[in-house]
């Protein structure tokens, strides 16, 4: 059970029930002592209407006793009588009629004179009797008694008094008739002072109604009229006001008798007051509203203002009973509703916002912290990403670096371009993995570009291995060109479908001279790496190329170097230095391959005179057309070369003597046909002397074959020139 159904049966318990019990018992109280109140009011308005009935009954006596006291003798005449009773009448008009009656019972005079000589039980039958007693009474005593001519005569009193001469006898009866009128004023009056619909009435000692304060009998409304009489005598508590029923509900009736009057017994004639049980308890009953009801009502008012009360605290519990409800169910904002007044709920409830609020600062706190916590290692893992990142992008750049400096370090050891060309088939696709790509190096005609190496070349993507120079837009603008969406406008020519999503062309340049193009592309985006930048990737092929281009450029210059180190500009052919080289490693190779070499020395004969006689640039011609006739002659794998001045080399590979002497011999014969032209002049011929020697015969290595090529030439000079000789040849002669 709430606290609030605990606080209200206790407020029904503490307050409704003793409220009731109190009620019930200050009403019944108040109501019987209302009712108790109601009748004793009307048995006073009885009282006081008999009372009053006495003075006017007392009143007529004393008025007919005066009457009496007049002269009533017997000389008067009817006449006189019977205006002296009108003139009583008259000066009292209470009075309805007045009789003198002879003892006899004859009218003898009268108020109404048409009643002289009637008897008097004529008029009045029921006052024979009673006339009858006054006669026989002593003189001075009333005899008190009812009168009603017939039923429809107005009922009245008769007051008769004998009246006695001077000799105590009976002259006659004065019979004074009293009207009801002043009784039933009195009636009227108490009726007016007593509660509605309540009636006066004077009963006779019959127990008759003689007066009542509505003019009318009441035994029509009052049945229980004839039976007053029996519960009078019945009642033992001598209540003087009874409750009697009939059919038309409950009366109270009060009653009060009449003291002994003109014969008449004391309380043989009563008054009663008759008024419904539901008029006199109507004014206990207001009563009890006018003095209960406000009491009700303050009562209520409190009981109200308790349960009000009662329902504010049992509310501002609930709010302290919510507000822990909701705090335990994780709600840490809950706060209870703190109003002006500063009882012991607001303080528990400012305790309770204290409390909540210092857990919600904690929780608050608790919160923060984890977010912090949580920021924190999200940063912590953000950073950790960015360093594994990092670290990433480092290891990537250490091996771009290594693989950097180890393609460097090749390509300065190469010796050739197809070298760097496997090198390149090694690396690259190393240093750009994912990729397709390829080295193209400028053509001799410097228009196309040729491909070294190609990677990443399948049946799906291919690579052109060639392409003139206006199909790219690297090699058009001299600087890296990167496209990096499938169908730009910029996309190279050079670039075949299926078109890839990123192309990156970087011109080789170096020293001012396009050497090349490193060609880079990618399927996806993503396979540029983590990042998807393209620039790095272009940066990379742009360092890369570079390298490639210096390695080739170098290798290039090298090749020129070298061509112009060992070639005679002038003949074409190698050069002395050349054959300091070229003749040791054929040395070996005959001698790996167990083959002979011939080795022949030519000198041009007299060729300072031929210089003096035509010139020095007909000379020039002369050896030009001298080294074209060597090259012509000699075999692939064979060697010509200048010696010096116009002195040549000539390394027969694999040639014994007798061919060399015919290769020789032939040469000679080729030079003395061979027409050489300067401007419009035609040359004469020249003759060479040539000396033969042969490997292994004449030495075994370069400085001993040579001198015997030497020796052998000087021999052919000095056996008359335009002669071949071999080594050794001249001394078998001598
Ligand atoms: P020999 O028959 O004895 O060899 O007589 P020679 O005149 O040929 O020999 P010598 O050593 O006396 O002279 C060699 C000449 O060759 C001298 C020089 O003018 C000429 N000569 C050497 N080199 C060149 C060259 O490059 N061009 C021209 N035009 N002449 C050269
Ligand atoms: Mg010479
Ligand atoms: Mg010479």
């Amino acid at each position: 059970m709430k606290i609030q159904q605990k606080i209200r049966w206790v407020l029904l318990g503490v307050g409704v029930v003793p409220l009731s019990v109190f009620i019930g018992v200050y009403s019944s109280t108040f109501y019987q002592a209302s009712v108790t109140e109601g009748r004793s009011h009307l048995n006073d308005l009885a009282a006081s209407s008999a009372i009053q009935i006495s003075n006017v009954l007392l009143n007529a006596t004393r008025d007919s006793r005066a009457l009496a006291a007049t002269d009533w003798t017997d000389g008067l005449t009817n006449q006189v009588t019977s205006t002296k009773l009108s003139q009583f009448t008259y000066s009292y008009p209470y009075f309805k009629e007045a009789f003198w009656v002879k003892p006899n019972g004859v009218v003898f005079g009268s108020s109404n004179s048409r009643h002289n000589g009637q008897t008097i039980e004529n008029l009045y039958p029921q006052l024979r009797e009673s006339f009858s007693q006054t006669i026989r009474q002593s003189a001075g005593k009333f005899t008190l008694s009812e009168t009603k001519a017939d039923d429809a005569a107005a009922r009245s009193l008769a007051f008769m008094l004998r009246v006695d001469n001077a000799r105590g006898e009976a002259v006659g009866v004065l019979i004074t008739s009293l009207l009801t009128d002043p009784i039933q004023v009195v009636l009227r009056d108490a009726q007016l002072r007593a509660p509605g619909e309540t009636v006066a009435a004077l009963l006779n000692s019959h127990g008759e109604i003689f007066a009542s304060s509505d003019g009318s009998d009441m035994h029509d409304t009052h049945q229980w009229l004839p039976r007053l009489g029996v519960s009078m005598k019945s009642d033992s508590s001598q209540e003087k006001t009874y409750v009697l029923e009939d059919k038309h509900g409950k009366d109270v009736v009060a009653i009060a008798s009449l003291p002994a009057i003109g014969g008449q017994e004391a309380g043989a004639w009563r008054v009663v007051v008759i008024a419904p049980l539901d008029i006199v308890t109507q004014k206990a009953r207001q009563s009890l509203v006018q003095t209960v009801a406000p009491m009700i009502a303050i009562v209520a008012l409190i009981l109200l203002i308790s349960l009000l009360m009662g329902r504010r605290v049992a509310k501002r519990i609930n709010l302290v009973v919510d507000g822990t409800h909701a705090m335990s169910k994780g709600n840490f904002a809950a706060r209870i509703a703190v109003d002006d007044e500063t009882d012991e709920f607001a303080e528990l409830a400012l305790a309770f916002n204290s409390m909540s609020q210092k857990v919600e600062d904690m929780v608050l706190e608790k919160e923060k912290a984890a977010e912090n916590l949580a920021t924190l290692a999200a940063s912590l893992k953000l950073n950790a990403t960015q360093v594994e990142s990092s670290l990433a992008h480092s290891r990537k750049q250490n091996r771009e670096i290594t693989l950097r400096n180890e393609l460097s370090e090749l390509l300065q050891s190469c010796l050739c371009i197809d070298e760097v060309g496997s090198i390149v088939d090694h690396y690259l696709p190393q240093l750009f993995p994912e990729s397709h790509g390829a080295i193209y190096l400028s053509a001799d005609n410097k228009t196309a570009m040729n491909a070294l190496a190609v990677w990443g070349v399948t049946d799906d993507h291919i690579i052109r291995p060639e392409f003139v120079n206006e199909d790219c837009w690297g090699l058009r603008r001299g600087k890296p060109h990167c496209v990096d969406e499938t169908g730009a406008t910029s996309l190279c020519d050079h670039v075949t479908p299926p078109l890839p999503m990123v192309s990156i062309c970087v011109p080789m340049i170096a020293r001012t001279e396009t050497i090349g193009l490193l060609h880079l592309e990618y399927a996806h985006l993503s396979d540029l790496g983590a990042a998807g930048d393209n620039r790095e990737q272009t940066e990379l092929a742009a360092s890369v190329g570079a390298l490639l281009a210096m390695a080739v450029a170098n290798l290039r210059l090298s090749a020129a170097l070298l061509e112009a180190s060992i070639h005679d500009k002038l003949t074409g052919l190698h050069n002395r230095r050349y054959l300091e080289t070229a003749l040791p490693r054929e040395i070996a190779r005959s001698s790996r391959e167990k083959r002979s070499l011939a080795i022949l020395m030519l000198d041009v004969d007299h060729f300072k005179v031929f210089n003096d006689t035509h010139g020095h640039e007909a000379g020039d011609a002369v050896l030009r057309s001298l080294g074209l006739a060597l090259r012509e002659n000699c075999r692939l794998g064979d060697t010509a070369c200048r010696f010096g001045g116009e002195e040549f080399t000539v390394l027969l590979t694999d040639t014994g003597e007798a061919a060399a002497r015919e290769w020789g011999n032939r040469l000679r014969r080729d030079l003395c046909e061979m027409k050489v032209r300067v401007g419009s002049l035609v040359l004469p011929p020249v003759t060479v002397s040539i000396g033969l020697a042969l490997y292994p015969d004449h030495g075994d290595n370069k400085e001993s074959l040579l001198k015997a090529a030497d020796v052998a030439l000087y021999d052919a000079k000095r056996a008359g020139r335009d002669q071949l000789m071999c080594s050794g040849e001249s001394q078998s002669h001598s």
